[in-house]
């Protein structure tokens, strides 16, 4: 709760976190009332996707022009590749991906897709070809089969519960009381971070998007239940052009290409391997969670014998 006897600046960081949950929530949903100064242009086109290649050409972006928060970035990922952005909390990674949906549009520089500005065409068909799992997945108090369903509304029964398979969540729902039809929530079925997020990766399944954005999509789990979902996320990817963000490098090992921002810039580019010989911020940053990881382990380990 928000204690009202707290100094303002307080009052400011909580009212931040709380606006920002509120765009990664609408984010999720493709409510399309946020940031009211995007707008379609006039006479602006549906996007027409043909092999979902996604360019970055130059990008600046700020939230606060006192505060610089992309610094000309470029990057493409082709189509069907995936390629993972990784860096520091901060580094302006998720930034990226809320340019992406166009919850915000660029200072200057252009984000096109298969050569269309992103910035020209309908929203409704810009975000009609992009899924997301974010960090946080946050379900409607509805039904499970419901909740899986926003992803298309139209999917058969056998579409929806093929999703719910290849997300690896469909004994978890045939075990719950009412299946399919049980209600998830406050007075419902409660869902553990990892079974939410199947449940999201059953909606982006569906929905079958060719453009695919993975933000943080396993950093709330532990490591073995990351694994687990790894399967899952790898499945959803295949063929799609697809964005990983991630701050655990585990994830991004397999990426064709993995950039690594910093500060808002690309300060190094390459395969895992390539990056790992470069031996520069990314190989710091790995051999500094490997050790991370294999504390854990031994930590777990020691928790089961006990
Ligand atoms: P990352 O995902 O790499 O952790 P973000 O892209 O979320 O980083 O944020 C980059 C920077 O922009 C951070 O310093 C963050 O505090 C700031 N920021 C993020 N969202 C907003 C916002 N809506 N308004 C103002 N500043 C923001
Ligand atoms: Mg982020």
């Amino acid at each position: 709760m928000i204690q009202l006897y707290q100094p303002l600046s307080y009052m400011g960081l909580v009212y931040r976190e709380i606006r920002q949950a509120m765009i990664d929530i609408e984010m999720m949903f493709d409510i399309l009332t946020q940031n009211p100064e995007v707008e379609d242009r006039p006479g602006a086109k549906p996007l027409v996707v043909r092999q979902g290649r996604l360019r970055f050409e130059n990008v600046f972006f700020h939230y606060d022009p006192r505060r610089p928060i992309l610094n000309g970035v470029t990057f493409e990922a082709p189509a069907g590749k995936t390629l993972a952005i990784v860096g520091q909390s901060g580094a302006g990674k998720s930034t990226i991906s809320r340019l992406i949906f166009r919850f915000y549009e660029p200072a200057s520089g252009r984000i096109t897709i298969d050569g269309q500005d992103i910035a020209l065409v309908t929203q409704a068909s810009l975000r009609a070809a992009i899924g997301i799992v974010p960090q946080d997945t946050v379900l409607f108090n509805d039904t499970i089969a419901y909740n899986i369903r926003y992803g298309r509304f139209e999917a058969s029964e056998a579409e929806m519960k093929e999703a719910a398979r290849l997300a690896q969540i469909d004994r978890f729902i045939e075990l719950a009381p009412g299946g399919y039809e049980a209600q998830v929530g406050e007075r419902g079925l409660k869902l553990s971070g990892g079974e939410k997020q199947r449940v999201a990766i059953a909606r982006t399944l569906l929905k079958g998007p060719p453009i695919l954005i993975l933000d943080e999509a396993t950093s709330a789990l532990d490591s073995f239940t990351e694994r687990e979902i790894q399967d899952a996320l790898d499945r959803v990817a295949k063929g799609r052009t697809t964005l990983i963000i991630a701050h655990r490098l585990s994830t991004v090992v397999n990426a064709d290409e993995i950039i690594v921002l910093d500060k808002g810039m690309i300060v190094e580019r390459g395969s895992h391997a390539e990056l790992l010989a470069r031996n520069g911020v990314y190989a710091a940053m790995w051999s500094r969670q490997h050790d991370l990881r294999r504390a854990e382990e031994t930590l777990r380990r020691a928790a089961i014998e006990e």
